[in-house]
């Protein structure tokens, strides 16, 4: 059967781009309209010569063993859903750019390769701005309730509306505030299948490198002259691009400059300045895959529901281990993770709680305050599809394997306490914007999470630790 046939028997697919087929390590993969962005899984295709998967057949129907138990559930997930001001009108009027306002305000949004932490014109790439400008109607996964992804008219041509990381990763940080610019710079990196998120930290730290003498391009902050000419080198492999198709870490190994290589891990950051929300960078010290902003959205606690203090390390640590355990338990039930914004805060627990004595449980009994975060909807439903009983803490013990599962594998690719570190920028440097001229006190946090996750000194998780999971080390 040819592609096209399976195609008209409305098969699903996933594929690379030109990007994958070149091996650019940024490249990723694409199914209908949504791509798995990160980390080169689609050089990962390329390397196999695998260009798409194609599957037709029918799709499988899920029957739960409980069903009134899990109507009800249903019934109570979309009421928390709807009336959450993140999910049922942030995310879904505005998308996930309705982040930038908060991020350009507490200093965490990336501006010209995180040297500023905000702008004057960041309201005009922001969701809401987007929204009135751009005419944007829903354009989302499927069965979706939260609704988050938009199209629009952009230049009267309807594209992808930007998401938050797209806006800032490849306009703010690049020095841009122009959303038509960046829609089309988003379709370009889409149409050779590249991770928006990759490629605006490698075009910031083209430019930085460039005004601090270390190799020659025409690229500049605050300019959009090149911008689309060097994505199609990068994706094609050719000139300068073929460098950048490596990325900042190995870019910094050539021509110097690894003290602005915004990575980690070899990945390139996510659109948050750990300087505004300490959390978040130990977050991105530690996660597995490198600077991921899915591993523990930490920063949605300290800049946009402002239960956490972003400036200082108390109770950091805890959330970080929390919301990985957390959000590993949700992927693999397949919900996605958005739903947390919504499902945590609404709870009765946490909505009827003052908000004052949440914010100080939160702060100074964290050990506490991470049990009375309400999670018990995800084992709930999960039970009721399954009819097997699951409790929160059997739910967050199952994230908790999957995070030190794949430590253990880190670890035996040789990863320890000096991977799990930051870019000196966020160390040493201050920012305009902060008079205090914070940088992130990495350590102190760091100390504490090996502790509660049973790892030693050094990083490496204890037989102990792994004996307790169940984990058998080899
Ligand atoms: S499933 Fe999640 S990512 Fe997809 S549109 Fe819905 S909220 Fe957005």
């Amino acid at each position: 059967m040819s592609a096209q046939e399976m195609l008209e028997k409305k098969g699903g697919m996933i594929v690379i781009g030109q990007a994958g087929e070149n091996l650019v390590r940024v490249a990723n993969i694409v199914s209908g309209h949504r791509y798995l962005g990160r980390a080169g899984m689609g050089a990962v295709m390329g390397s196999k010569n695998l260009k798409a998967i194609i599957a037709v057949g029918k799709a499988y129907k899920i029957v739960p063993k409980e069903k009134e138990a899990f109507d009800k559930l249903k019934k109570r997930a979309l009421k928390y859903i709807n009336a959450s001001p993140f999910t049922g009108d942030g995310y879904k009027n505005y998308g996930t750019a309705s982040h930038l306002d908060y991020c350009n305000r507490h200093g965490t949004l990336s501006v010209n390769n995180f040297t500023k932490g905000m702008h004057k014109d960041a309201h005009k790439i922001s969701g809401e701005e987007m929204k009135a400008r751009h005419d944007t109607k829903h354009h989302t996964c499927r069965s979706c309730a939260i609704l988050c992804g938009k199209k629009g008219m952009f230049d009267g041509k309807n594209r992808v509306v930007p998401e938050y990381e797209t806006v800032s990763l490849l306009g703010a940080n690049i020095g841009i505030f122009d959303p038509v610019k960046i829609a089309e710079w988003n379709e370009l990196c889409g149409k050779y299948g590249m991770d928006t998120i990759s490629v605006g930290n490698i075009i910031a730290w083209v430019m930085e490198a460039t005004e601090k003498g270390l190799l020659k391009s025409n690229l500049k902050f605050g300019s959009p002259d090149g911008i689309a000419k060097i994505i199609t080198d990068m994706a094609l492999s050719k000139g300068l691009g073929k460098d950048m198709a490596l990325g900042v870490k190995s870019l910094s190994e050539k021509y110097g400059g690894k003290e602005f290589a915004i990575q980690v891990k070899g990945l390139e950051w996510s659109a948050y300045d750990p300087r505004g929300a300490f959390g978040q960078g130990l977050s991105y010290a530690v996660a597995n895959r490198g600077a991921c902003h899915l591993s523990a959205t930490v920063v949605f606690m300290e800049n946009i529901a402002d239960l956490l203090n972003p400036q200082t390390v108390r109770a950091k640590a805890d959330f970080v281990k929390f919301f990985e355990d957390l959000f590993n338990g949700i992927n693999s039930i397949s919900i996605c993770v958005f739903t947390s914004s919504a499902f945590i805060l609404e709870a009765p627990l946490s909505k009827y709680t003052p908000n004052l004595i949440l914010h100080c449980l939160m702060q100074y009994l964290s050990k506490i305050a991470v049990h009375m975060v309400d999670i018990s909807i995800y084992p709930k439903l999960w039970s009721s599809v399954t009819g097997i009983k699951l409790s929160n803490a059997e739910f967050l013990r199952a994230g908790a394997r999957i995070h030190i599962l794949e430590r253990y594998m880190n670890t035996r690719e040789g990863i320890s306490r000096k991977d799990d570190t930051l870019p000196e920028r966020f160390l040493k440097e201050g920012r305009e914007c902060d008079p205090k001229k914070t940088t992130v006190p990495l350590h102190k946090m760091l100390d504490r999470y090996y502790k509660l996750r049973g790892f030693d000194k050094n990083g490496i998780p204890t037989p102990e630790t792994m004996q307790k999971l169940n984990i058998s080390s080899v």
